[in-house]
């Protein structure tokens, strides 16, 4: 078991007394530890924690179990009705579907209630009988993909430099002919590439929906093609990202293709419109998302890597420690305050209900910790904007 001492100081200037804990309703359960790929922008593999290295490259029967038997307690102790998991690495398919059905199995022989169940994988060991199998015990799998072209997909390699697309095209060709066990498409943007061409060549792999991600960054690292500045929100500065999303919802939403979800576009249309948020981009509503490393340790989500070594401990395990325990960790309550962890430029921020200043991991600066606007302040204001200004344009014509 990895335990490192953990540094409190990011979550000190926040009150958490108010907190109310909600219940994670989200698994996110590493099966496999290691890749078989080595993108050249990984945050988990490329990024400033190396804790990976220490831990199991594979998850035991014994770790499956006793997670599964934590799952159960909480969903009893909360009356939960459904829960995901999420079967993720590394590449969780590394060593074949085994260990993921092994594990899905554990979680549903002994939780009392309806289990989601999705792998995510970079398609490269997805074969056909490897989606036959996964297909055959209701488990649905997300491709990570860059776009659906090769020259998309150049940063996407294995450790030898060999491109993964190849492999990636054929395991995004055979979810096509499978709806049912097509999850979608997770795109890391890349301002390089054209972004109606990577929508476009996506569109056409035929998944039920993209989840367009920032690349992670802070004020620390800031993201690629962007200077690096002291945290605030920065008026007025080029926003090469907002543009690029921007460009995309165009095409989404003047090209008649909503029936494929585009979950950030979802998100703050329906955030406009005064849903609650239910992905961690944007929005308010709190996480209830937690992770299960190989070992067994509990963890909050993987992207707070890419903040500094060891951002995501919690210094609880599965054998020691209930999900209940974790609730209470000061940065799970930070990712629950709503906003009581807000910086005040987003509490008095024209658009902050919606940007809700953005994914947490992306307000990190050291020193300071993550009470901050984010670093793609600008950007996220440009999109809520023209996504807010065509919404009005449509309800006008409408009328
Ligand atoms: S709410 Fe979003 S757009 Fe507003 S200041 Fe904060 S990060 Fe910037």
């Amino acid at each position: 078991m990895t335990t490192r001492p953990h540094p409190p100081w990011p979550y000190a200037l926040l009150d958490t007394t108010a907190h109310r804990p909600v219940p994670f309703r989200q698994f996110v359960l590493k099966v496999h530890g290691r890749c078989n790929l080595d993108c050249t922008y990984c945050y988990l593999y490329q990024g400033p924690d190396h804790g990976w290295r220490d831990r199991p490259a594979r998850t035991s029967e014994r770790t499956m179990r006793r997670t599964a038997e934590r799952i159960a307690e909480h969903v009893r102790g909360h009356g939960l009705d459904a829960i995901r998991i999420e079967l993720h690495g590394g590449e969780p398919l590394l060593t074949g579907p085994g260990p993921v059905l092994a594990y899905a199995d554990a979680v549903r022989e002994v939780v009392g209630c309806q289990v989601t169940a999705t792998v995510q994988t970079n398609g490269t060991r997805l074969t056909a009988g490897v989606l036959d199998r996964l297909a055959g015990a209701g488990i649905r799998v997300g491709l990570s993909l860059d776009g659906g072209r090769a020259a998309h997909n150049a940063r996407r390699v294995d450790h030898a430099g060999r491109p993964a697309w190849p492999a990636a095209r054929t395991a995004a060709q055979r979810l096509a002919a499978r709806p049912r066990s097509y999850a979608g498409i997770l795109c890391t943007i890349d301002l390089a590439a054209d972004p109606l061409d990577v929508y476009r060549s996506l569109l056409a792999l035929g998944p039920p929906g993209v989840d367009f991600l920032l690349p992670h960054a802070n004020w620390d690292r800031p993201p690629p093609g962007m200077p690096n500045r002291p945290p605030g929100r920065h008026r007025p500065q080029p926003t090469p990202y907002g543009d690029w999303l921007a460009a995309v919802f165009d095409a989404w939403w003047d090209e008649g293709r909503l029936s494929t979800r585009i979950r950030l576009f979802q998100e703050i249309a329906g955030l406009l419109l005064g849903s609650a948020s239910r992905a961690e981009a944007v929005g308010l509503s709190p996480m209830a998302a937690v992770v299960v490393e190989t070992d067994g340790a509990i963890e909050q989500v993987d992207s707070l890597r890419s903040a500094y070594e060891g951002a995501s401990e919690t210094g609880l395990d599965v054998f020691r420690h209930s999900f209940d325990r974790a609730l209470r960790h000061p940065g799970v309550a930070a990712r629950q305050l709503g906003e009581g962890a807000l910086a005040e430029e987003c509490l008095g921020c024209p658009v902050g209900k919606v940007c809700g200043g953005g994914n947490y991991v992306h307000r990190y600066a050291p020193g300071t910790g993550f009470r901050h606007p984010s670093v793609y302040c600008a950007d996220l204001e440009r999109l809520v904007r023209h996504i807010a200004h065509r919404l009005e344009r449509t309800s006008r014509a409408t009328r």
